[in-house]
């Protein structure tokens, strides 16, 4: 093996092709990335970029010179048009490419309000990529009204910011409760008082009728028959894997382009990592999209792909800033049964930790990153603390390690 291409420069596919070069791999490895960027982090566009709080030059994970200097083929502004499987090639506009490795890191394209509905109308926006940031960020002036549709992390994200930059804030959930997704109602209220404190119309259980306007939008109609003027609108309402490279292909696909525990897809050839790839979990399958995983995972496929054989077991870890509140999760929550309460060490801190019955499962924590620290020892290390001694303020947290 003696070529590696990889399609998507994000996290992923720039985690992997340093961890290539640093396990000693010196065979030709060419990264592909349809944005014309140099690999950069996605976290701080919904948080201290789009507030204007840090340098874009700071979002890049490596110079570019980097690549150059490590004999890293950098092709960007370059979409992948196909994949041959039986001919190894990969098809890009004028140009093909051999490998002997292929891995897919492509991962995921955010849903959009449907243009039935005026979603296709100016002035509608989605957050995932820097282009995405730079149309949007001329928005966000103060006194404007936006509406966010959808109260997952990153249209709460964007509410943080509008509401510091001094913008009229409506948030929609169409769910029953915002975080319903991911976190307990006690996450949800958290987070819903703490916007509500900062001056932003949370409004759950409520749906996008339609966006009204002629050319451009301005104006909503919701669910249970309200009226807003709006000045633009942000859509955080999911995203889905970006297989469509595998599919054509013929690769297998369930939640994701499906891959073993390796890293490789049912093609003997053709590796899979980050927010496009499925992998076994449990006894079932899962899709993670977050920092961590594509890092992990995509430092594992690289180790596979020179012989090492090692399964990749994740350790599920996530963040989210809003206003100066920090939270920060461990494991997974599905199936649990019971959520124990912990006050931290200052206002505003608190730690949730999710148990199926004595089996601790995961850790939200509020701006209390020992409990974050601990909760998520323990949950790597399959340890589970004493309900009752966890719940009192006063049981030094380490003693439970
Ligand atoms: C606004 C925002 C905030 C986030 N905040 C957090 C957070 O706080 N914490 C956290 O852990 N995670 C967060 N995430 C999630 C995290 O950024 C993703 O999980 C991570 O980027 C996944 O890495 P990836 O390499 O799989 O995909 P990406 O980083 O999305 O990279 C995939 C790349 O593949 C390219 N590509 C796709 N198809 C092709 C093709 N055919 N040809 C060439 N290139 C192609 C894409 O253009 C893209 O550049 C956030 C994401 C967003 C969008």
């Amino acid at each position: 093996m003696d070529n590696v291409v990889v399609i998507g420069a994000g996290q992923a596919g720039a985690s992997l092709v340093a961890k290539l070069r640093g396990l000693g791999f010196d065979g030709a490895i060419t990264l592909i990335g349809e944005e014309p960027f140099v690999p950069y982090q996605r976290p701080p566009l919904s948080k201290a970029y789009l507030l204007g709080q840090m340098a874009r030059e700071r979002l890049f994970l490596r110079p570019e010179e980097y690549y150059a200097e490590h004999d890293i083929e950098l092709r960007l502004g370059a979409p992948v048009r196909a994949i041959e499987k039986q001919a190894r090639k990969v098809v890009l506009d004028g140009d093909e490419l051999s490998f002997n490795a292929l891995v897919l890191a492509t991962g995921a394209v955010p849903n959009r309000l449907p243009a039935a509905i005026g979603g296709d109308l100016e002035g509608v926006y989605v957050i995932r990529g820097l282009a995405d940031i730079d149309r949007l960020a001329p928005e966000f002036g103060q006194g404007r009204r936006v509406l966010i549709v959808g109260g997952g992390y990153i249209g709460l994200e964007a509410a943080a910011v509008a509401a510091q930059k001094g913008l009229e804030v409506v948030l929609i959930e169409a769910g029953e409760r915002i975080l319903q997704r991911v976190a307990s109602p006690k996450t949800s209220d958290y987070f819903r008082d703490l916007h509500r404190a900062h001056g932003v119309d949370i409004r759950e259980g409520v749906g996008l009728k339609s966006l009204t306007g002629e050319g451009r939008v301005r104006g909503a109609e919701l669910s249970d028959g309200a009226k807003l003027e709006v000045d633009f609108v942000i859509a955080g309402i999911g995203v889905q894997p970006a297989t469509a490279l595998a599919e054509a292909a013929g690769l297998m696909l369930d939640n994701g382009i499906a891959v073993d525990e390796f890293g490789r897809s049912s093609d003997a050839h053709i590796w899979a990592a980050g927010d496009c790839a499925s992998f076994p979990w449990k006894g079932g399958r899962i899709r993670l999209e977050s920092v961590p995983n594509a890092i992990e995972q995509a430092e594992a496929v690289a180790a596979n792909l020179l012989g090492a054989n090692a399964p990749y077991i994740a350790k599920p870890w996530f963040w989210s800033d809003q206003y100066d509140v920090k939270l920060q999760m461990a494991g997974l929550n599905s199936g649990y049964d019971d959520v124990v309460e912990r006050p931290g060490p200052k206002k505003g801190a608190v730690s949730f930790w999710y148990f199926r019955a004595d089996e601790l499962l995961a850790v939200e924590a509020m701006s209390d990153a020992r409990a974050y620290m601990v909760g998520k020892r323990l949950i790597e290390s399959a340890k589970s603390p004493d309900k009752a001694a966890l719940g009192k303020s006063d049981t030094d947290l380490k003693s439970l390690i």
